[in-house]
């Protein structure tokens, strides 16, 4: 339903047997890691509200971002012992694919860390790149602030960093614990971070970007980003890359800001333009050999949380709805 909070019981787990044999083009992997997103919330939605995703089917097999290892190959392109990902992997252990639906990966790009490639080399890392390059308007040298929402998500944590990377001059994080602003500023180099559950955000954020507010990277929108969008200065950017706090709710996307707020984003001229990473696939090599580069420079610092096992995979996409730990979250798929 479009109101519910969704729960792991909205999952359950099967045993069943594929075919013995696989046909021409196609390959039999073994996965290896899944990716649980904010976006497989829309996907239980009969209206996902984007042309991008599918709804997720009762009773069927659900899918997302995986990766995994071929074992037997009847496509030219692909041998066994390869590592192969998709946005579309089943959430099997096992799965005979159409093999040219599969992307190879290079395991050495990320220092042989393979499920970077479902976070900071991935769609997580192209969507924190490509939001502060396309609608950021970040420009080095010019001073300017920004804040980030959703601060120690996956996208989050990313962003605030690549916006320094890019130019910003002081980058403030909001997020849900003391532990993740603390890591936020110990270990990714945001220059503070506010714990929203805490204390009123409002006068921190005064406090914290004295000059307002240049280029703001939403990710939960609601409350939070009322707020900082009233400390946002003159021909200032929002990066609208989500609006986590309101995917259990009943609203079309992107929500509509409550009037007083749209007042000031229209009499400010900030800009608040959709984003979605999957209209820059033209960008997706250079965007990802970038991502790499920086994380092998260790430029960019890049947190996981590792659920293990298929069965757990309920749990954890709950638990990331909820909030869930710092960085990426990512299921191990054991055999
Ligand atoms: P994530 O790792 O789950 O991070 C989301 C963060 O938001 C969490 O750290 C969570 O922690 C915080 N959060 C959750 N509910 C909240 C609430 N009600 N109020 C305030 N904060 C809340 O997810 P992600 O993969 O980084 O995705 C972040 C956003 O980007 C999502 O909105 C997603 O839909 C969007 N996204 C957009 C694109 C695109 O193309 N535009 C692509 C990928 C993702 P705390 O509450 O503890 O801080």
């Amino acid at each position: 339903g479009k109101n519910g909070v969704p729960v792991a019981e909205n999952f359950r787990l099967e045993q069943s047997t594929i075919a013995d044999t696989i046909q021409a083009g196609q390959v039999r992997v073994r996965t290896l890691y899944l990716s649980v997103d904010p976006y497989m919330r829309c996907r239980m939605n009969e209206d996902t509200g984007s042309d991008y995703f599918l709804p997720w089917q009762l009773s069927e097999v659900a899918d997302g971002g995986g990766i995994g290892i071929v074992e037997e190959s009847k496509h030219d392109n692909l041998a066994k012992g390869d590592f192969v990902t998709s946005f579309n992997w089943p959430w099997q252990t096992v799965a005979i694919l159409d093999g040219s639906l599969l992307q190879k990966l290079i395991p050495q790009l990320v220092n042989g860390h393979l499920s970077y490639f479902l976070g900071a080399a991935g769609i997580t890392g192209l969507t924190a790149l490509l939001g502060v390059r396309e609608k950021g308007h970040v420009a080095a040298g010019a001073n300017q602030t920004m804040v980030v929402s959703g601060a120690a998500g996956a996208c989050g944590s990313l962003a605030g960093q690549i916006g320094r990377l890019e130019g910003c001059s002081r980058v403030v994080g909001i997020a849900g614990t003391d532990e993740k602003c603390s890591i936020l500023v110990q270990e990714m180099g945001f220059d503070a971070a506010i714990n929203y559950k805490k204390g009123k955000v409002a006068e921190q954020l005064r406090e914290l970007c004295p000059n307002g507010v240049d280029v703001y990277f939403d990710n939960v929108g609601g409350d939070i980003s009322d707020t900082v969008i009233s400390q946002m200065n003159q021909n200032s950017h929002i990066i609208l890359c989500g609006q986590i706090s309101q995917y259990n709710k009943d609203v079309p996307y992107p929500p509509p800001l409550p009037p007083d707020t749209e007042k000031i984003q229209k009499e400010r001229n900030i800009t608040r333009e959709r984003f979605l990473v999957l209209n820059y696939m033209d960008k997706q090599e250079a965007s990802i050999v970038q991502l790499c580069q920086w994380i092998q420079e260790g430029k960019l610092k890049v947190r996981e949380t590792v659920v293990e096992g298929l069965a757990n995979i309920g749990a954890a996409f709950q638990s990331m709805m909820n909030g869930g730990n710092i960085g990426k979250q990512i299921v191990s798929v054991s055999k």
